[in-house]
């Protein structure tokens, strides 16, 4: 791709967009027109064709009919998988992190299966919903500070040996599994359970899809002191016993 150009594709907003989740198409958005990026973002409903030409795609959490609906249409479509197999990148939350995996659970409590984007499957918790503000440290290798979000999911999320843990939690569930990790990731696609919209919570998230979309190792710097202020309440809010 062209250094100065960047295709977001925001997938099933009438589906998949909980708990603020369009958030993180606005926050990607936002940050890439910062570096003075000519962004096109594109909203693709769920009854039409995913484009296969966009260099980030974003997919949200939802409601468990909802998630079975979009999995369905996203199988018979087969133009994310496609668009991952060009080389594009991938940020999903809850129900969409589920649906790239290679199984969940929906809402009639049959197996759906997923896109088998990332390496992991996901089952129906035994215990109470993870409901709740999340502080976790994002695995080494990305470089980014602690990710602070909101989770309220009922599935668990097992990864296999091709998922890296995207972060180990400090409080909260994430993927619920009792092991202490929180979302999933290989070399091009993200999931994460962390809604609030995470991106709001956590722009170097956006600055670091730009960059793997961009393959560039830096971004011109930004004025986060807006961000900061939120990231250092929400953590605060965190820390505190409930
Ligand atoms: N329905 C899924 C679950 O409860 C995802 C929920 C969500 O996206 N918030 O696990």
């Amino acid at each position: 791709m062209s250094q100065n150009s960047l295709r977001l594709v925001w997938v099933y907003p009438d589906l998949l967009s909980t708990y603020g989740d369009q958030g993180n198409a606005l926050v990607l958005e936002r940050r890439a027109l910062q570096r003075r990026l000519d962004v096109q973002r594109v909203d693709v409903r769920s009854d039409q064709p995913i484009p296969t030409s966009g260099d980030i795609y974003l997919i949200g959490g939802g409601e468990d009919r909802p998630q079975r609906l979009a999995a369905e249409r996203l199988r018979r479509d087969g133009g994310l998988n496609r668009a991952v197999a060009n080389g594009a990148i991938v940020f999903s939350v809850c129900a969409g992190y589920q649906i790239l995996g290679h199984e969940f659970i929906n809402d009639l409590g049959q197996r759906e299966q997923g896109l088998g984007l990332l390496d992991v499957v996901s089952t129906r918790g035994e215990g109470e919903r993870c409901v709740g503000d999340v502080l976790a440290d994002i695995d080494a290798p990305l470089g980014l500070p602690p990710l602070t979000g909101f989770e309220n999911h009922q599935g668990v999320t097992h990864l296999g040996p091709t998922a890296r843990p995207f972060a180990r939690v400090q409080f909260g569930q994430g993927n619920g599994t009792g092991d202490g990790t929180e979302g999933a990731y290989n070399e091009t696609v993200f999931g994460t359970y962390m809604h609030g919209p995470v991106m709001a919570r956590n722009p170097h998230i956006a600055d670091l899809l730009i960059k793997l979309a961009l393959d560039v190792n830096a971004l011109p710097p930004v004025d986060d002191r807006w961000y900061d202020a939120l990231r250092a309440e929400r953590i605060a809010a965190a820390s505190q016993p409930a």
